[in-house]
């Protein structure tokens, strides 16, 4: 599993430089779970994708994943972790590790720097729901996707599925 996470890493997703053994559990380990994700958000204020984002809460979870995974929970990037209830919570932590097998199944998101052994840039970037679509309609719902900043990251969401 270390090695899909340098995968991740080498994929540009994960831009926070940390020691390894500063990282918090894989997405796929059962120590990462709906529970665990309840304890590490409870009376925290930061926003829930910074918390996601966080390597010593979860591993190889970078920008472009936890856009996506908060989309697909239906949880707003800017929601402070502290007040979601267990139920979005839940949500998020059934989300990660689908979204990030995903990824990896399409060979990683990126762009410049990810190639895989045959040489082909990552295709998940062509499933991207809301990640780097400002403006462009909502695949569920047609609203326009927006682009906020959160902890000086570009946050892409949908103001009508997301709550
Ligand atoms: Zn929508």
């Amino acid at each position: 599993m270390r090695a899909i996470i340098a995968l991740l890493v080498a994929a540009g997703a994960l831009e926070t430089t940390v020691e390894l053994r500063g990282l918090g559990p894989e997405p796929f380990d059962g120590a990462f779970s709906a529970q665990y994700l309840a304890q590490k958000a409870c009376g925290r204020r930061v926003a829930i994708k910074n918390l996601l984002m966080d390597q010593r809460i979860v591993a190889g979870i970078g920008n472009i994943y936890a856009a996506e995974i908060l989309f697909r929970a239906g949880v707003r990037p800017t929601r402070r972790a502290g007040r979601l209830s267990r139920a979005e919570l839940t949500r998020i932590a059934a989300t990660v590790a689908p979204v990030l097998r995903e990824a990896i199944g399409e060979g990683g998101t990126t762009f410049r720097s990810y190639r895989d052994s045959n040489g082909r840039p990552g295709s998940f970037a062509a499933r991207l729901k809301v990640y780097g679509r400002e403006g462009e309609p909502c695949y569920t719902c047609s609203t326009p996707i927006r682009n906020v900043v959160v902890g000086q990251r570009a946050s892409f969401y949908c103001p009508r599925c997301q709550k």
